[in-house]
C-alpha cells in the first residue's frame, strides 16, 4: 500500500507542476486542431516539454496532423504512455487507440471515461499539456472542464458572425466552471491568393478581436487562410515545425501563451 501512496504523491506533484491549456471552439471546422498541433510544435521548438491530448474522442485528427498514424501507445501501471512525435511533442489521441475509419459510437460516460485515460496518462516530465477539445459544448467538454480543471482556455473562431456567436457560448462554458480564458485566436482571417498574392477577406476579418476587446479577453493573434497551412497539416508536418515564414503566426501565439 505504501508503494501505491508514493506513486500517488509523485503523480500529484507532477500534475501540480504541469500547466493544462484547453483549446476550444464553439463549432467544428474552424481550425481548432490545426491551432492545437501548431501551438504544441511551436512550444516544443521553444524548448518546452509539451504534451498534446486529442480530446476529440469521436473525430480524432492529431494522429494524422502529427504523423503517428498506425502507431499505438503502450501502457505502464494501468496508465497510457504517450507517443513521441517527430516534432518533439508527446501525444495521446483516440486515433492511435482505435482502428482507423471505425466510427466510435459511444455514449457520453464512455467517451468521458476514455478522455480521463488520456488526460491522466503517464505524462512524465511534460510541463505544458495542450488539450484539443471536441467542438461545441457537450458531455466530453463538460467532463473535461469540470473534472480535469484546465488552468486556462484558448478559444478559436473564424471571423464569421455565427462562429463568433458559438465561440461566445464556448466561453460561457469555461466561465461557469471558473476556467480562465487565456485569450481568443482568429483563424482563417484573410485569404492570400497563391497566384497573385492579393489579400482578401472571405469570412470578414477582425471580428474575433472586436469581440475579445468588448468582453475584455486578450486577443492572441490572427492566422490567415492559407493553403500552405492545410498542405503542411495533411502531410503530418504542421507548418510551425518547418522554416516556412507562414508558421511564425503560430509561434507568436505560443510566445504570448508563454508570457
Ligand atoms: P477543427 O479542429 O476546428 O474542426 P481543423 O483544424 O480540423 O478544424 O481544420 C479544418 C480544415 O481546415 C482542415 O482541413 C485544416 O487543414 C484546414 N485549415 C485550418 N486552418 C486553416 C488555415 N488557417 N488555412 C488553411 N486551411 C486551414
Amino acid at each position: 500500500a505504501e508503494g501505491v501512496d508514493e506513486v500517488h504523491v509523485a503523480l500529484t506533484a507532477d500534475k501540480q507542476r504541469r500547466r493544462m491549456i484547453a483549446i476550444g471552439s464553439g463549432k467544428g471546422g474552424v481550425g481548432k486542431s490545426t491551432l492545437a498541433a501548431n501551438l504544441a510544435v511551436a512550444m516544443a521548438r521553444r524548448g518546452r516539454k509539451v504534451g498534446l491530448v486529442d480530446a476529440d474522442i469521436y473525430g480524432p485528427s492529431q494522429q494524422r496532423l502529427l504523423k503517428t498514424e498506425g502507431q499505438k501507445p503502450t501502457a505502464s501501471k494501468e496508465q497510457l504512455r504517450p507517443l513521441q512525435t517527430e516534432s518533439g511533442v508527446a501525444l495521446l489521441s483516440m486515433g492511435n487507440l482505435v482502428e482507423q475509419d471505425r466510427a466510435i459510437a459511444w455514449r457520453g460516460p464512455m467517451a468521458s471515461g476514455a478522455l480521463g485515460q488520456l488526460v491522466d496518462a503517464d505524462w512524465g516530465e511534460t510541463e505544458l499539456l495542450i488539450v484539443d477539445l471536441p467542438p461545441g459544448t457537450g458531455d466530453v467538454q463538460l467532463t473535461m472542464i469540470q473534472k480535469h480543471k484546465p488552468d486556462g482556455a484558448v478559444i478559436v473562431s473564424t471571423p464569421q458572425d455565427l462562429a463568433l456567436m458559438d465561440a461566445t457560448r464556448a466561453m460561457n462554458l469555461f466561465n461557469a466552471a471558473d476556467v480562465p480564458i487565456v485569450g481568443f485566436v482568429e483563424n482563417m482571417a484573410g485569404y492570400i491568393c497563391p497566384h497573385c498574392g492579393e489579400m482578401s477577406d472571405p469570412f470578414g476579418s477582425g471580428g474575433a478581436e472586436a469581440v475579445a476587446n468588448q468582453i475584455d479577453v486578450p486577443f492572441l493573434g490572427r492566422i490567415p487562410l492559407d493553403i500552405a497551412i492545410r498542405l503542411a497539416s495533411d502531410a503530418g508536418e504542421p507548418i510551425a515545425s518547418g522554416d516556412d515564414v507562414r508558421g511564425r503566426a503560430f509561434d507568436a501565439i505560443a510566445g504570448r501563451l508563454e508570457a
